[in-house]
């Protein structure tokens, strides 16, 4: 069981559509400690990094203007195992096929205005971190709610 640090981005519509709170809400609910936050524009050179793997896609240019649209919120979010864990709250691409319950499956219809990205691995987590954040920028602190959220075993 590892403590992980994984990436999200409330993307230009999430952001335009007010949904900010509500998603910050949701994964301070479940128990992930917030460990950075900055709102920021994305440019082409950091989408380009960001999205390598669908950069030859045909939608890939839509997607880029898309995120460049309007600023985004990204933020660091930490807990045991938590790549995984809001992964399953984020729910598939597509918005309109994901899970009732996930931030897509309740908040996005569209397969590109999905409203939040997260990173889908261990591996690719720690490098967007460290691609939307400066070391300066992600604080390690005490949060009194941990031993509430995890058992002994799992605080150790
Ligand atoms: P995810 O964000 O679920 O990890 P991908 O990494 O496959 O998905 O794609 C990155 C982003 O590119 C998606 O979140 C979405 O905004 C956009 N995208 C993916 N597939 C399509 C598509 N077929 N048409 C338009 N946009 C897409």
């Amino acid at each position: 069981m590892a403590m992980e640090r994984t990436l999200v981005l409330i993307k230009p519509d999430g952001v335009q559509r007010g949904l900010v709170g509500e998603i910050v809400s949701r994964f301070e609910k479940k128990g992930l400690k917030m460990v950075g936050c900055k709102m920021m524009r994305l440019d082409e050179a950091v989408l380009r990094e960001h999205y390598a793997h669908i950069a030859d896609k045909p939608f890939f240019p839509g997607v880029s203007n898309f995120m460049k649209s309007s600023p985004v919120l990204a933020m660091c979010w930490e807990g045991l195992e938590c790549v995984e864990a809001v992964r399953l709250i984020t729910g598939v691409t597509k918005g309109r096929a994901a899970d009732a319950g996930t931030i897509r499956g309740d908040f996005a219809m569209s397969v590109s205005c999905n409203v939040i990205h997260t990173s889908d691995t261990v591996e690719n987590a720690t490098k967007e971190v460290a691609r939307f954040f400066n070391s300066d920028e992600l604080h390690e602190y005490f949060k009194s709610e941990a031993e509430h959220v995890y058992n002994e075993e799992e605080r150790a």
